[in-house]
């Protein structure tokens, strides 16, 4: 089962209905081949039965007709003078009734004291017979004597063609005068080529044989007719069983090979008494179950031949299910990887393939929700950090950054000056004398000068340029990318900036000047502070130097010369 979990449900499927299908169909099948073969056999079996029962009858019916022929003639009342009258005219009587049926191989008439009066071709005519058994019972009462060798016509006869000894069926009747007298017998022998002439005729068609052979046997078992006569096929109980039985089929084993045995006692028909011969029809099981077992072997076949188309069954079935799964298993793999794909194909098929095909576009629907709702909520929270990110760099006062602001910036130039050689300069801007506006106007008109200032000096700067209110009226400027010629250019036009500007405060122009002190990176610098005290030096030189002016570190004297 564990191998089972491990597999795609396609193969589970293709594997448990293949499965199904082949219990089912070999159930199906084994159980059709057991019926016919069982069927089949009974027919079988039951066609023996009857070939014997066929074979017993022709040959009941043939002695009928014969003992009834010899009776008529012995008894018939026209005929009662012959019998005392020439022998010449009894002899031609009997030889026409031979050549009426040819298989009497002797008919003759003895006299009650056993001489042979007159028979066919005059054989044995005036030798007794008195000795022979047909006589002996012939006298007394019509008599049918069993299968006998020739004995006193053994060598009147002609041979039979096939070497075998003459055989005969003895049928005897008395014969009586009119007054009721017994004159004599008449017996008649039959040749046992009649018995085998009427075994013949029994498979005209021979295809109807199929490997049968008709035995017949006495009623003791000995064999007449059949391979090696006069030896005993069956065992005695065998004998009183099929005795007993009278009609019927069983499974001979006792040879090489097992042989389907029909058998049937032929019991007299009519007036004729009967010999209780027993009649068997012989066929080797190959041959006679060959029909079942062939018919056996079609339906396993086409029972694997369904077994067959059910598995293909089995293999689409599994594909129809399973594909719209593994449509929806692809496009899921798939989201959030190609950006094409972002929902899931609406699948067709099972009721369940649908639901879930449904529930899981519903599902994605959710999760976008959730999702649009989880980047407002970051994207909203992102802005908070700013403004509050602004908010901390930022100077209430003059809305300038603040020096923390200023910090961050400056680190950052000094970074990309570190790595990528860019140069930058720092201006700190001192208002001059700012104590006496405070003193002289308040400290709310210097508040709003502070103001003014800062932007007067955003205007006069580049907008990549920064300035930040770096404390009390101290600002600081970081100004990007500069050449070291230009860096004056700057400072002055700072100090002129603030120089011309005005701020109204209780209806009085209030202006100021500043000093400006400026630093350049170098590369000797370990880090941004290092530039500001060279700046905050310069702005110190500048102050002593008479304020409104501006000193750049390293440039001092010259630019001194020119601000003066
Ligand atoms: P100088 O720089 O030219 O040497 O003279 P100064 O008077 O400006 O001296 P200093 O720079 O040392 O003085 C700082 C004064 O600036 C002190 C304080 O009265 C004033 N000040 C500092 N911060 C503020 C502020 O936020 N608002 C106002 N109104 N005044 C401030
Ligand atoms: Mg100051
Ligand atoms: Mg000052």
């Amino acid at each position: 089962m564990a191998i089972m979990r491990n597999l795609s449900l396609r193969r589970q499927i293709t594997i448990l209905v293949g499965l199904l299908c082949i219990a089912l169909v070999s159930a199906a099948a084994i159980g059709a081949a057991y019926i016919a073969q069982q069927r089949t056999r009974e027919i079988v079996m039951q066609d023996a039965a009857e070939t014997a029962l066929t074979m017993a009858s022709i040959l009941d019916r043939g002695m009928q007709e014969r003992f009834r022929e010899i009776r008529n003639i012995a008894e018939m009342r026209l005929l009662q003078q012959v019998w005392t009258s020439d022998p010449a005219k009894t002899r031609q009587l009997l030889e026409q009734l031979q050549e009426s049926f040819t298989d009497y191989a002797w008919i003759g008439f003895a006299t009650a004291d056993g001489t042979v009066r007159a028979a066919t071709r005059g054989m044995l005519e005036g030798q007794s017979v008195q000795g022979r058994p047909w006589f002996q019972s012939g006298i007394k009462a019509p008599m049918v004597g069993d299968l006998h060798e020739a004995a006193l016509l053994a060598n009147l006869l002609p041979p039979a063609p096939n070497d075998e000894p003459t055989r005969f069926l003895d049928i005897a009747m008395p014969v009586r005068d009119e007054s009721g007298k017994l004159i004599g017998v008449l017996g008649a022998h039959l040749n046992w080529s009649w018995a085998r002439e009427r075994r013949r005729a029994l498979f005209a068609d021979p295809a109807a044989k199929r490997g049968k052979s008709v035995w017949i046997l006495s009623g003791n078992g000995t064999v007449l007719l059949g391979r090696e006569p006069g030896r005993k096929l069956f065992s005695e109980h065998q004998v009183e069983a099929i005795r007993q039985e009278r009609n019927g089929a069983f499974e001979d084993t006792t040879g090489e090979e097992p042989i389907l045995t029909g058998f049937a006692v032929a019991p007299g028909y009519r007036e004729y008494p009967g010999l209780n011969w027993i009649v068997i029809s012989r066929q080797p099981d190959k041959t006679a179950f060959g029909v079942a077992r062939g018919l056996v072997w079609t339906i396993l076949l086409l029972g694997g031949a369904v077994a067959c188309v059910g598995l293909i069954c089995a293999l689409g079935i599994a594909r129809g299910v399973a594909r719209p799964l593994q449509a929806i298993i692809d496009a899921a793999d798939q989201i959030g990887r190609d950006p094409e794909i972002t929902d899931l194909p609406r699948a067709g098929g099972s009721a369940e393939i649908v639901r879930l095909s449904a529930a899981l576009r519903s599902l994605l629907r959710r999760a976008g929700m959730a999702e649009q709702r989880v980047a407002e909520a970051s994207s909203k929270h992102e802005k908070d950090i700013t403004a509050l990110r602004h908010l901390a760099e930022t100077d209430p006062l003059s809305g300038l950054l603040n020096r923390r602001g200023f910090d961050l910036l400056g680190t950052q130039a000094f970074e990309a000056f570190k790595r990528r050689g860019t140069s930058f300069a720092v201006l700190i801007i001192d208002l001059d004398f700012f104590k006496t506006v405070n003193d002289t106007y308040g400290h709310g008109a210097g508040d709003d000068v502070i103001r003014t200032v800062g932007q007067a000096m955003k205007r006069a700067l580049r907008p990549t340029d920064r300035v930040a209110r770096f404390g009390g009226e101290e600002f600081i400027v970081l100004v990007g990318d500069i050449a070291r010629d230009d860096i004056m250019a700057v400072a002055q036009k700072l100090r002129r900036a603030i120089e011309t500007t005005s701020t109204l405060h209780g209806g009085n122009w209030l202006s100021v000047t500043a000093s400006v002190g400026g630093g350049i990176v170098r590369d000797s610098d370990r880090d941004l502070q290092d530039i500001i005290e060279r700046a905050d030096t310069a702005l110190y030189q500048a102050k002593a130097g008479g304020r409104n002016r501006a000193v750049i570190d390293g440039l001092q004297l010259q630019l001194a010369t020119s601000a003066a």
